[in-house]
């Protein structure tokens, strides 16, 4: 990957790129643009999709998005929703909402790293597994985050 270091306007607070893939690499994104949302969404469909008791998220505009390499397989997890994940070794990349063309989440794993988008918030905690606990102080939202 080229350096960019020359570009004036960059700020390590505010950094903008952001690249990841799947586990076997098979499938590579790259993101050009502000992260609009962060949180960690524990429903029984983001559960599902990453056999895990919560799917860490982060939101963009869909024209900062775009696949560098292979294609995702997609799946519909409800009618408005297209998930899409790698066909060889099953990592979840996005979520897509029919309702919000414009938006995209990655999921926030994939990045090569992680740590650059830390979620703000959980919601749909009403789903979680009851062995699972949450620890990190952040706001929680027993479903959507326009209830608590
Ligand atoms: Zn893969
Ligand atoms: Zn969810």
């Amino acid at each position: 990957m080229a350096q960019r270091a020359s570009r004036s306007t960059a700020k390590p607070a505010v950094r903008s790129t952001f690249e990841g893939g799947c586990l076997c690499g098979a499938v590579r994104y790259r993101v050009n643009g502000p992260a609009l949302d962060s949180g960690s969404c524990h429903c029984r469909s983001c559960r599902k999709a990453s056999s895990a008791p919560e799917l860490p998220y982060a939101q963009f505009a869909t024209i900062d998005f775009e696949f560098t390499r292979g294609w995702p397989a997609q799946y519909h997890s409800s009618p408005e929703v297209t998930r899409s994940f790698c066909r060889h070794c099953g990592s979840p990349l996005t979520y897509r909402h029919a309702g919000h063309p414009d938006r995209l989440d990655i999921m926030t794993c994939s990045l090569d790293d992680p740590d650059v988008l830390p979620p703000a918030y959980h919601v749909w905690t009403s789903h979680k597994p009851r062995w699972a606990t949450i620890g990190d102080g952040l706001p929680l939202f027993e479903t959507t985050r326009t209830k608590r």
